[in-house]
């Protein structure tokens, strides 16, 4: 039988599971602390654990599945990761200082089935989910790593934003959000994690409905369902007016604010007249919503967007500013390494072929 991550079980699973095979219930609290706050590399490393329940969990689950490939650090102190699956695959996850605090970028599947047309994740097709385990290991990994600088620094923000589509592995993706958001887990506080989606509407109502305080970022790209359709054939699925509807829901049930993410491509998306329909449609919700700008990054000679000019942007963000729409032109990290989505793995399946 194949051995899962131990990673992967919130401390409910852990405790049924130690429990069932004639272990105490208090075990699975001190296991939890061995792995999240001592951050072991071997289950033999847990000193107060009994042999038997030492064995039990060799027998039974992997400790450290992953391993790291490649480790690129950039001058503005962004480090990406190229990380080994068991099964030989490859992801990758990304540390981000930001000014308040760490943040991490994980990766959620091999590869991705939307297809969005700018997007290096999504030419090549999605070959597998990850499972909770795997996406929880990859913030160990980091938070590793920052204990071995040894600046006490903590991983204290997590966007699940790297290649995938996030709700397409709702269930891992709801175990991985439980157990690093679990005050015995690695305690990253709700408010501290966002999850971002291309549109998949109905995950977006269950989403809501976890009743979790977890930020949501939408995909948006663009105002309009022609366009939108063009470069997002998610949109075909879930047009705009639905995705509206879901979003509405979750900031009624939530509270929370919600943020739009758009790619800039130079004359698609980038005109005036794009900027004020993108305010139109988010009048209702101005007060509830940022919206994140991003200048789109050319990552492979299949995908022929350009960024768009500086002047573009600028002229983009003043049509939403003057509409009073909050929004930013997002700060990029690691333009010295492969920081773009997708880039370092691609260029590592390119020399591997
Ligand atoms: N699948 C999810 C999350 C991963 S993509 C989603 O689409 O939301 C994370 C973000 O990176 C998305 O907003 C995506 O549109 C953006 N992105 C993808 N390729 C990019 C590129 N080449 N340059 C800039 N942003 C990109
Ligand atoms: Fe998948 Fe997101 Fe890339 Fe679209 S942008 S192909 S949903 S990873």
């Amino acid at each position: 039988m194949k051995k899962t991550s131990i990673y992967g079980l919130t401390i409910e699973e852990l405790t049924d599971f130690l429990v069932s095979n004639g272990q105490k219930k208090f075990r699975a609290v001190q296991v939890w602390e061995w792995l999240y706050q001592k951050r072991i590399n071997h289950f033999s490393d847990m000193k107060n654990v009994n042999k038997e329940c030492v064995q039990l969990l060799e027998e039974n689950f992997t400790i450290n599945s992953l391993n790291v490939q490649i480790k690129q650090v950039s001058q503005d102190g962004t480090v990406k990761f190229l990380l080994q699956l068991p099964d030989g695959n490859l992801i990758e996850t990304v540390l981000m200082r930001q000014k308040y605090g760490l943040s991490v970028c994980v990766t959620t599947q091999v590869g991705c089935n939307i297809g969005c047309s700018f997007c290096a994740s999504g030419i090549l097709k999605k070959s597998r989910d990850l499972e909770a385990g795997e996406i929880v290991e990859q913030i160990m990994h980091v938070q590793k790593h920052l204990d071995e600088i040894g600046q006490d620094e903590r991983v204290s923000h997590v966007v699940v934003m790297g290649i995938g589509e996030p709700f397409d592995n709702f269930t891992n993706l709801v175990s991985f959000l439980r157990i690093i958001n679990h005050a015995k887990g690695l305690a990253i506080g709700a408010r501290h994690i966002t999850v971002s989606t291309s549109g998949i509407v109905p995950k977006i109502y269950e989403f809501a409905d976890l009743d979790v305080q977890i930020n949501l970022a939408i995909s948006l790209h663009a105002p309009n369902n022609e366009l939108r359709s063009q470069i997002m054939k998610i949109n075909r699925a879930f047009p705009i007016e639905k995705l509206m509807s879901a979003v509405k829901y979750y900031l009624e049930k939530t509270n929370r604010r919600v943020t739009f993410e758009y790619i800039l491509l130079q004359d698609v998306n980038d005109h005036v007249e794009e900027a004020q329909q993108l305010a139109n449609l988010l009048k209702d919700i101005r007060h509830l919503s940022y919206v994140n700008l991003i200048p789109y990054n050319p990552v492979n000679e299949h995908i022929h967007y350009k960024r768009s000019t500086k002047e573009s942007i600028l002229a983009f963000y003043d049509t939403l500013k003057k509409n009073n729409i909050n929004c930013v032109i997002r700060q990029e990290h690691g333009t010295d390494i492969d920081a773009a989505c997708g880039q370092l793995r691609s260029k590592q399946l390119k020399q591997a072929r």
